[in-house]
């Protein structure tokens, strides 16, 4: 059984407003093949590897019960950053910087209140999604390190691992690797360059929560897990993983599901109180038919999981 949903988001994000997807269903429940549409066919097989791990074979018993998460703070004025991180019942926040719309000093005031809604005790951690170049980073780092009390990390300060492992050299505060790693060889590739000091690991572009585990263990690099803001049930892999990691020192991204404007689940993985639940098997898509897509965007998902099968067969 496969259905198409089409979800709309509540604010554009890499370019798309409605996130699309197949939910697949097999003997072991629920899995999601959601490749964006940026992702080739054979780029798209790990996605669908994932899917299929989760409906037919089913997850490895997880080590914990619940996940801490982080709010995420987008470029907003600091009285909305504040009010959003004290709303979120969050420990840990993570403050997108370096937008074109946003200056350094923007940048500062904004992470200076989400201190404040935290307390001493919070972590803030800032991505600035590839933005500065070396010595922009260098600088920028350091003053948003003094304005926020202290950083946990800074996430893809630049572009390319030789630019990370340059700016790690010259700051104090810890570098995630994110849009580094696309592909299962890359944390290995970032952790030998010395370019960061955690990686952050999405389940499906790694081919699902078994090669994941794989690939945490040979980088040997503390992760984070994040989500590819998926429903639900894409959502219940990562929380599966981050259950799964025999050491996880920080909160995930995984809570994401705020991010659309619906779920197709009843029983939607969103936060309470900072921590998700760890799920034994995705929620079943009870709600799936509150998002269909239309006929043409049907037959092109079903047209790209024929042949993303295909791929992965042969
Ligand atoms: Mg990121």
């Amino acid at each position: 059984m496969a259905f198409v949903y089409a979800v709309p988001l509540r604010n554009r994000f890499r370019g798309i407003t409605v996130r699309e997807g197949v939910l697949l269903q097999g003997p072991a429940g629920w899995g999601e093949f959601c490749p964006f549409a940026d992702y080739s066919d054979s780029a798209s097989v790990p996605w669908l590897a994932s899917a299929v791990e989760a409906s037919e074979i089913g997850w490895p018993e997880p080590v914990r019960e619940r996940v801490e998460v982080n709010t995420t703070v987008p470029v907003v004025a600091p009285e909305r950053a504040h009010e959003m991180v004290a709303e979120s019942g969050c420990r840990t926040a993570k403050v997108k910087v370096a937008d074109p719309r946003s200056s350094i000093v923007d940048d500062c005031e904004r992470v200076a209140a989400v201190r404040d809604a935290l307390g001493g005790n919070g972590a803030i951690r800032v991505d600035a999604n590839m933005a500065w170049d070396v010595g922009t980073a260098v600088k920028a780092i350091r003053e948003l390190d003094r304005a926020a009390g202290g950083l946990e990390y800074v996430e893809q300060p630049c572009p390319s691992i030789e630019e990370l492992a340059a700016v790690r050299k010259q700051v104090e505060v810890r570098i995630a690797a994110d849009e580094s790693i696309r592909r299962a060889e890359d944390p290995l590739k970032v952790a030998v360059a010395g370019a960061a000091d955690v990686a952050v690991i999405k389940v499906a572009p790694l081919g699902g929560v078994r090669r994941a585990l794989e690939v945490a263990q040979a980088c040997g690099l503390p992760c984070v897990v994040s989500s590819a803001v998926e429903t639900s049930v894409g959502l219940a892999a990562g929380l599966a993983l981050a259950g799964a990691l025999p050491d996880l020192g920080f909160a995930c991204g995984l809570g994401t599901m705020s991010l659309l404007t619906g779920d197709v689940a009843t029983a939607s993985l969103s936060p309470v109180d900072g921590y998700l639940p760890v799920p034994r098997t995705a929620p079943a898509p009870d709600r799936a038919g509150d998002f269909p897509a239309d006929a043409t965007t049907r037959d092109t998902w079903l047209a790209r999981l024929a042949r993303v099968r295909a791929l992965s067969i042969s």
